[in-house]
Protein backbone atom coordinates (compact mmCIF):
# COMPACT_ATOMS: atom_id res chain seq x y z
CA UNK A 1 0.00 0.00 0.00
CA UNK A 2 1.65 3.26 -0.85
CA UNK A 3 2.47 5.74 2.20
CA UNK A 4 0.74 8.62 3.22
CA UNK A 5 1.59 12.01 4.68
CA UNK A 6 0.06 15.60 5.43
CA UNK A 7 2.16 18.49 4.31
CA UNK A 8 2.17 22.14 6.28
CA UNK A 9 3.01 25.20 4.55
CA UNK A 10 4.47 27.97 6.46
CA UNK A 11 4.12 31.64 5.83
CA UNK A 12 5.44 33.40 8.21
CA UNK A 13 4.10 37.13 7.74
CA UNK A 14 1.06 39.27 9.47
CA UNK A 15 0.12 42.04 8.84
CA UNK A 16 1.24 42.84 12.19
CA UNK A 17 2.08 41.03 15.39
CA UNK A 18 -0.66 40.00 17.85
CA UNK A 19 0.28 41.19 21.55
CA UNK A 20 0.64 36.93 22.72
CA UNK A 21 1.72 36.03 19.60
CA UNK A 22 5.33 33.70 20.22
CA UNK A 23 4.68 31.79 16.35
CA UNK A 24 7.25 32.28 13.92
CA UNK A 25 5.94 34.83 11.70
CA UNK A 26 6.60 38.68 11.17
CA UNK A 27 4.52 42.03 11.04
CA UNK A 28 5.04 44.85 8.33
CA UNK A 29 7.50 42.31 6.19
CA UNK A 30 5.53 42.92 2.63
CA UNK A 31 9.19 43.39 0.89
CA UNK A 32 10.01 40.11 1.78
CA UNK A 33 6.94 38.37 0.35
CA UNK A 34 8.00 37.88 -3.50
CA UNK A 35 11.53 36.54 -2.74
CA UNK A 36 10.16 33.67 0.19
CA UNK A 37 7.34 32.67 -2.25
CA UNK A 38 10.26 32.18 -4.60
CA UNK A 39 12.46 30.30 -2.33
CA UNK A 40 9.40 28.20 -0.71
CA UNK A 41 8.63 26.84 -4.81
CA UNK A 42 11.72 25.76 -4.90
CA UNK A 43 11.78 23.70 -1.79
CA UNK A 44 8.40 22.32 -2.48
CA UNK A 45 10.15 21.33 -5.58
CA UNK A 46 13.28 19.84 -4.26
CA UNK A 47 10.95 17.77 -1.44
CA UNK A 48 9.17 17.09 -4.30
CA UNK A 49 11.78 14.86 -5.84
CA UNK A 50 12.06 12.68 -2.48
CA UNK A 51 8.46 11.74 -1.68
CA UNK A 52 7.45 11.05 -5.09
CA UNK A 53 6.09 7.59 -4.22
CA UNK A 54 3.83 9.06 -0.78
CA UNK A 55 0.44 10.22 -1.00
CA UNK A 56 -0.51 13.71 0.45
CA UNK A 57 -4.10 13.32 2.51
CA UNK A 58 -3.76 16.71 3.67
CA UNK A 59 -2.76 20.00 3.29
CA UNK A 60 -2.65 22.63 5.78
CA UNK A 61 -1.20 26.07 4.75
CA UNK A 62 -0.74 27.96 7.78
CA UNK A 63 1.57 31.00 9.40
CA UNK A 64 1.82 33.34 10.13
CA UNK A 65 -1.34 34.31 8.10
CA UNK A 66 -1.11 32.64 4.92
CA UNK A 67 -3.79 34.97 3.20
CA UNK A 68 -1.77 38.32 3.54
CA UNK A 69 0.15 36.49 0.53
CA UNK A 70 -1.53 37.89 -2.95
CA UNK A 71 -3.99 35.48 -4.61
CA UNK A 72 -1.22 35.09 -7.45
CA UNK A 73 1.31 34.34 -5.02
CA UNK A 74 -0.73 31.50 -3.65
CA UNK A 75 -2.10 30.05 -6.48
CA UNK A 76 1.43 29.40 -7.90
CA UNK A 77 2.48 27.56 -4.70
CA UNK A 78 -0.69 25.65 -5.35
CA UNK A 79 0.26 25.16 -8.88
CA UNK A 80 4.05 23.54 -7.47
CA UNK A 81 2.73 21.33 -4.52
CA UNK A 82 0.30 19.67 -6.78
CA UNK A 83 3.25 19.46 -9.71
CA UNK A 84 5.40 18.01 -7.23
CA UNK A 85 3.48 15.77 -5.00
CA UNK A 86 1.03 13.40 -5.34
CA UNK A 87 -2.37 14.31 -3.61
CA UNK A 88 -4.83 12.37 -2.81
CA UNK A 89 -8.34 12.97 -4.88
CA UNK A 90 -10.28 13.59 -1.20
CA UNK A 91 -7.19 15.55 0.21
CA UNK A 92 -8.43 18.18 2.98
CA UNK A 93 -6.64 21.29 1.70
CA UNK A 94 -7.06 24.36 4.66
CA UNK A 95 -5.77 28.19 4.73
CA UNK A 96 -5.75 30.15 7.81
CA UNK A 97 -6.97 32.97 6.78
CA UNK A 98 -7.08 36.49 8.98
CA UNK A 99 -9.95 38.41 9.20
CA UNK A 100 -8.53 41.73 6.99
CA UNK A 101 -6.31 39.58 4.48
CA UNK A 102 -9.38 38.00 2.62
CA UNK A 103 -12.21 39.32 -0.09
CA UNK A 104 -14.42 38.37 -2.33
CA UNK A 105 -12.26 37.60 -5.17
CA UNK A 106 -9.14 36.28 -3.16
CA UNK A 107 -11.56 34.00 -1.52
CA UNK A 108 -13.09 32.49 -4.99
CA UNK A 109 -9.53 31.91 -6.38
CA UNK A 110 -8.64 30.19 -3.38
CA UNK A 111 -11.41 27.92 -3.37
CA UNK A 112 -10.82 27.62 -7.20
CA UNK A 113 -7.21 26.35 -6.98
CA UNK A 114 -8.18 23.48 -4.60
CA UNK A 115 -8.62 24.53 -0.96
CA UNK A 116 -11.90 23.10 0.61
CA UNK A 117 -11.32 24.29 3.90
CA UNK A 118 -10.90 27.62 5.53
CA UNK A 119 -9.27 28.31 9.14
CA UNK A 120 -10.70 31.83 10.57
CA UNK A 121 -8.67 33.72 13.74
CA UNK A 122 -11.34 35.80 14.83
CA UNK A 123 -10.71 34.95 19.12
CA UNK A 124 -13.49 37.21 20.70
CA UNK A 125 -16.75 38.62 19.70
CA UNK A 126 -15.95 41.84 21.92
CA UNK A 127 -13.96 44.62 19.67
CA UNK A 128 -12.33 45.73 23.47
CA UNK A 129 -10.72 42.66 23.55
CA UNK A 130 -9.90 41.80 20.19
CA UNK A 131 -8.02 45.65 20.73
CA UNK A 132 -6.42 44.26 23.83
CA UNK A 133 -5.24 41.47 22.04
CA UNK A 134 -3.62 43.61 19.13
CA UNK A 135 -5.91 42.02 16.59
CA UNK A 136 -5.81 43.90 13.62
CA UNK A 137 -9.84 43.31 12.73
CA UNK A 138 -13.12 43.82 14.51
CA UNK A 139 -15.69 41.69 15.20
CA UNK A 140 -17.99 43.49 12.24
CA UNK A 141 -14.50 42.87 9.76
CA UNK A 142 -14.67 38.93 10.65
CA UNK A 143 -18.67 38.65 9.78
CA UNK A 144 -18.25 39.83 6.93
CA UNK A 145 -15.02 38.08 5.72
CA UNK A 146 -17.45 34.87 7.33
CA UNK A 147 -19.92 35.88 5.14
CA UNK A 148 -17.54 36.95 2.08
CA UNK A 149 -15.65 33.39 2.17
CA UNK A 150 -19.28 31.10 2.63
CA UNK A 151 -19.93 32.50 -0.74
CA UNK A 152 -16.94 31.41 -2.44
CA UNK A 153 -18.19 28.44 -1.85
CA UNK A 154 -16.42 26.87 1.61
CA UNK A 155 -18.78 24.50 3.27
CA UNK A 156 -15.95 23.86 5.50
CA UNK A 157 -15.02 26.53 8.29
CA UNK A 158 -13.17 26.71 11.20
CA UNK A 159 -13.20 29.15 13.93
CA UNK A 160 -10.59 29.69 16.21
CA UNK A 161 -11.31 31.08 19.48
CA UNK A 162 -9.70 31.92 22.90
CA UNK A 163 -10.78 32.02 26.40
CA UNK A 164 -8.93 33.32 30.08
CA UNK A 165 -7.93 36.71 28.27
CA UNK A 166 -7.20 39.61 30.48
CA UNK A 167 -10.45 41.62 31.25
CA UNK A 168 -12.98 39.20 29.81
CA UNK A 169 -15.68 38.29 32.25
CA UNK A 170 -17.75 35.34 31.66
CA UNK A 171 -20.24 36.57 30.17
CA UNK A 172 -18.10 38.05 27.38
CA UNK A 173 -17.13 34.23 26.47
CA UNK A 174 -20.54 33.24 26.91
CA UNK A 175 -21.59 35.60 24.23
CA UNK A 176 -18.44 34.79 21.89
CA UNK A 177 -19.86 30.84 21.71
CA UNK A 178 -23.40 32.06 21.63
CA UNK A 179 -22.60 34.56 18.37
CA UNK A 180 -20.17 32.19 16.52
CA UNK A 181 -22.20 29.01 16.97
CA UNK A 182 -25.19 31.08 14.99
CA UNK A 183 -22.95 31.90 12.16
CA UNK A 184 -22.84 27.74 11.96
CA UNK A 185 -19.02 27.25 11.04
CA UNK A 186 -18.43 23.31 10.72
CA UNK A 187 -15.81 23.17 13.08
CA UNK A 188 -14.29 25.44 16.27
CA UNK A 189 -11.19 25.85 18.27
CA UNK A 190 -11.00 27.07 21.96
CA UNK A 191 -7.76 27.71 23.13
CA UNK A 192 -7.27 29.14 26.72
CA UNK A 193 -4.68 32.24 26.51
CA UNK A 194 -1.08 31.03 27.42
CA UNK A 195 1.46 34.05 28.40
CA UNK A 196 4.59 33.40 26.33
CA UNK A 197 7.91 34.54 27.22
CA UNK A 198 9.17 37.10 24.91
CA UNK A 199 5.88 38.46 24.21
CA UNK A 200 4.68 42.19 24.94
CA UNK A 201 1.98 40.14 26.83
CA UNK A 202 4.84 38.40 29.10
CA UNK A 203 5.94 42.11 30.06
CA UNK A 204 2.60 43.60 30.59
CA UNK A 205 1.99 41.00 32.71
CA UNK A 206 5.17 41.31 34.56
CA UNK A 207 4.55 44.73 34.99
CA UNK A 208 1.54 44.30 36.80
CA UNK A 209 -0.05 46.08 33.66
CA UNK A 210 -2.27 43.12 32.39
CA UNK A 211 -4.06 40.61 35.04
CA UNK A 212 -4.01 36.85 34.99
CA UNK A 213 -7.39 35.95 35.32
CA UNK A 214 -6.68 32.61 37.28
CA UNK A 215 -6.78 29.13 37.03
CA UNK A 216 -10.68 28.84 38.26
CA UNK A 217 -12.46 31.26 36.19
CA UNK A 218 -10.47 29.85 33.14
CA UNK A 219 -11.94 25.80 33.60
CA UNK A 220 -15.33 27.23 34.43
CA UNK A 221 -14.79 28.89 30.80
CA UNK A 222 -13.58 25.67 29.61
CA UNK A 223 -16.39 23.90 30.89
CA UNK A 224 -18.96 25.62 29.93
CA UNK A 225 -17.81 25.56 26.39
CA UNK A 226 -17.67 21.76 25.97
CA UNK A 227 -20.85 21.45 27.26
CA UNK A 228 -22.67 24.50 25.52
CA UNK A 229 -20.64 23.58 22.29
CA UNK A 230 -22.40 20.00 22.41
CA UNK A 231 -25.40 21.56 22.74
CA UNK A 232 -24.76 23.43 19.42
CA UNK A 233 -23.94 19.98 17.49
CA UNK A 234 -20.22 20.35 18.35
CA UNK A 235 -18.95 17.25 19.25
CA UNK A 236 -15.75 17.48 21.24
CA UNK A 237 -12.97 15.44 19.39
CA UNK A 238 -9.95 16.46 20.88
CA UNK A 239 -9.24 18.63 24.16
CA UNK A 240 -9.64 21.72 22.65
CA UNK A 241 -11.40 20.97 19.61
CA UNK A 242 -15.24 20.87 18.47
CA UNK A 243 -16.20 19.79 15.30
CA UNK A 244 -19.94 18.76 13.17
CA UNK A 245 -20.29 15.23 12.65
CA UNK A 246 -17.21 13.70 9.98
CA UNK A 247 -15.82 17.27 9.96
CA UNK A 248 -13.05 16.89 12.19
CA UNK A 249 -9.22 17.80 11.06
CA UNK A 250 -7.97 14.93 8.83
CA UNK A 251 -4.83 17.44 9.14
CA UNK A 252 -4.72 17.56 12.81
CA UNK A 253 -5.32 14.18 13.62
CA UNK A 254 -2.21 12.87 11.69
CA UNK A 255 -0.23 15.50 14.48
CA UNK A 256 -2.06 13.42 17.47
CA UNK A 257 -1.90 10.07 15.89
CA UNK A 258 1.84 10.50 15.10
CA UNK A 259 1.60 9.87 11.45
CA UNK A 260 4.05 11.39 8.99
CA UNK A 261 4.02 14.34 7.99
CA UNK A 262 6.64 17.44 5.99
CA UNK A 263 6.48 20.24 6.54
CA UNK A 264 7.77 23.25 4.21
CA UNK A 265 9.02 26.91 5.02
CA UNK A 266 10.66 28.34 7.58
CA UNK A 267 10.59 26.99 10.88
CA UNK A 268 8.45 24.02 9.73
CA UNK A 269 8.57 21.00 11.27
CA UNK A 270 8.51 17.26 10.06
CA UNK A 271 8.04 14.29 11.15
CA UNK A 272 9.11 11.51 8.88
CA UNK A 273 10.45 7.57 8.70
CA UNK A 274 11.26 7.54 12.65
CA UNK A 275 13.30 11.22 12.35
CA UNK A 276 12.10 14.53 13.62
CA UNK A 277 13.53 18.18 12.07
CA UNK A 278 12.97 21.13 11.58
CA UNK A 279 14.31 24.16 8.73
CA UNK A 280 16.02 27.07 9.65
CA UNK A 281 14.41 29.73 11.70
CA UNK A 282 16.18 32.51 9.84
CA UNK A 283 13.96 34.29 7.27
CA UNK A 284 17.43 35.20 5.40
CA UNK A 285 19.43 31.93 5.93
CA UNK A 286 15.90 30.47 4.04
CA UNK A 287 15.44 32.78 1.59
CA UNK A 288 19.13 32.45 0.34
CA UNK A 289 19.12 28.36 0.43
CA UNK A 290 16.46 28.85 -2.67
CA UNK A 291 15.33 25.21 -1.14
CA UNK A 292 18.81 23.78 -1.30
CA UNK A 293 17.49 21.42 1.67
CA UNK A 294 20.94 20.62 2.98
CA UNK A 295 21.07 24.12 4.00
CA UNK A 296 17.68 24.13 5.57
CA UNK A 297 17.15 21.40 8.17
CA UNK A 298 18.11 21.54 11.42
CA UNK A 299 18.39 19.53 14.67
CA UNK A 300 17.39 16.43 12.99
CA UNK A 301 16.57 13.47 15.38
CA UNK A 302 15.58 10.16 15.09
CA UNK A 303 12.90 9.41 17.72
CA UNK A 304 13.54 6.71 20.06
CA UNK A 305 10.91 3.71 20.05
CA UNK A 306 10.37 4.70 23.82
CA UNK A 307 9.78 8.48 22.96
CA UNK A 308 7.63 7.05 20.29
CA UNK A 309 5.53 5.10 22.46
CA UNK A 310 5.29 8.12 24.94
CA UNK A 311 4.27 10.78 22.66
CA UNK A 312 1.97 8.02 21.00
CA UNK A 313 0.18 7.80 23.86
CA UNK A 314 0.16 11.60 25.05
CA UNK A 315 -0.93 12.90 22.14
CA UNK A 316 -3.31 10.23 21.41
CA UNK A 317 -5.26 10.87 24.81
CA UNK A 318 -5.89 14.39 23.60
CA UNK A 319 -8.57 13.12 21.40
CA UNK A 320 -11.48 12.02 23.17
CA UNK A 321 -11.67 9.01 21.52
CA UNK A 322 -8.62 7.92 23.35
CA UNK A 323 -5.67 5.34 22.22
CA UNK A 324 -6.85 2.03 21.29
CA UNK A 325 -4.74 -1.47 22.34
CA UNK A 326 -4.67 -2.34 18.03
CA UNK A 327 -3.52 0.51 17.43
CA UNK A 328 -0.50 0.64 19.95
CA UNK A 329 0.22 -2.65 18.96
CA UNK A 330 0.35 -2.43 15.49
CA UNK A 331 2.45 0.41 15.87
CA UNK A 332 5.31 -0.88 18.08
CA UNK A 333 4.48 -4.64 18.24
CA UNK A 334 4.13 -4.74 22.23
CA UNK A 335 1.23 -4.42 24.24
CA UNK A 336 0.10 -0.95 25.98
CA UNK A 337 -0.77 -2.31 29.25
CA UNK A 338 2.91 -4.02 29.36
CA UNK A 339 4.59 -0.91 28.70
CA UNK A 340 2.26 1.68 30.69
CA UNK A 341 0.22 -0.70 32.55
CA UNK A 342 0.90 0.33 36.25
CA UNK A 343 1.18 4.27 35.12
CA UNK A 344 -2.81 3.30 33.05
CA UNK A 345 -3.88 1.45 36.53
CA UNK A 346 -2.89 4.60 38.77
CA UNK A 347 -4.62 7.17 36.86
CA UNK A 348 -7.80 4.75 36.42
CA UNK A 349 -8.33 4.79 39.91
CA UNK A 350 -7.21 8.33 40.60
CA UNK A 351 -10.63 8.37 38.47
CA UNK A 352 -8.40 10.79 35.67
CA UNK A 353 -8.41 8.23 33.09
CA UNK A 354 -11.05 5.54 32.25
CA UNK A 355 -11.34 2.46 30.05
CA UNK A 356 -13.36 2.71 26.59
CA UNK A 357 -14.82 -0.19 24.43
CA UNK A 358 -11.20 -0.64 22.65
CA UNK A 359 -8.46 1.15 24.97
CA UNK A 360 -8.08 3.73 27.03
CA UNK A 361 -9.15 7.78 27.43
CA UNK A 362 -8.94 10.54 29.51
CA UNK A 363 -11.87 11.54 31.82
CA UNK A 364 -13.16 14.95 31.80
CA UNK A 365 -10.94 15.66 35.52
CA UNK A 366 -8.16 14.07 33.13
CA UNK A 367 -8.77 16.39 31.10
CA UNK A 368 -8.45 19.30 33.02
CA UNK A 369 -5.00 17.82 34.73
CA UNK A 370 -3.70 16.20 31.52
CA UNK A 371 -0.03 17.67 31.41
CA UNK A 372 0.22 15.57 35.00
CA UNK A 373 -1.27 12.65 33.17
CA UNK A 374 1.21 12.92 30.06
CA UNK A 375 4.12 13.46 32.08
CA UNK A 376 3.83 10.07 33.15
CA UNK A 377 3.88 8.33 29.79
CA UNK A 378 7.44 9.99 28.97
CA UNK A 379 9.70 6.94 29.36
CA UNK A 380 13.53 7.44 30.66
S1 LIG B 1 -2.39 36.51 13.31
FE1 LIG B 1 -1.76 34.63 14.36
S2 LIG B 1 0.35 34.24 13.72
FE2 LIG B 1 -0.15 36.37 13.18
S3 LIG B 1 0.59 37.55 14.87
FE3 LIG B 1 -1.57 37.14 15.28
S4 LIG B 1 -1.58 35.22 16.49
FE4 LIG B 1 0.47 35.45 15.57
Amino acid sequence: MMKTMGLYVHIPFCKKKCLYCDFPSFGSMEEKYEEYVSALEREVEKRGQYYKSCQISSIFFGGGTPTVLSKEQLARLMLKIKKSFFLAKDAEITIEANPGTIEKEKAEVLKKIGFNRLSMGVQAWQNRLLSTLGRIHTIEEFQNNFQVVRKAGFDNINVDLMFALPTQTFGDWKETLDKITSMNPEHISAYSLIIEEGTPFYEAFQKGELLEIGEELDREMYHYAVSFLEKRGYGQYEISNFAKAGRESRHNEIYWQTEPYLGVGLGAHSYLNGNRFHNTYDLDKYILAEGEISLLEEEKEVVTKEDAMGEFMFLGLRMTEGVSYESFFSRFGVEMTSVYGAVIYDFVESGLMMQTENGVALTARGIDLSNQVFAKFLLD
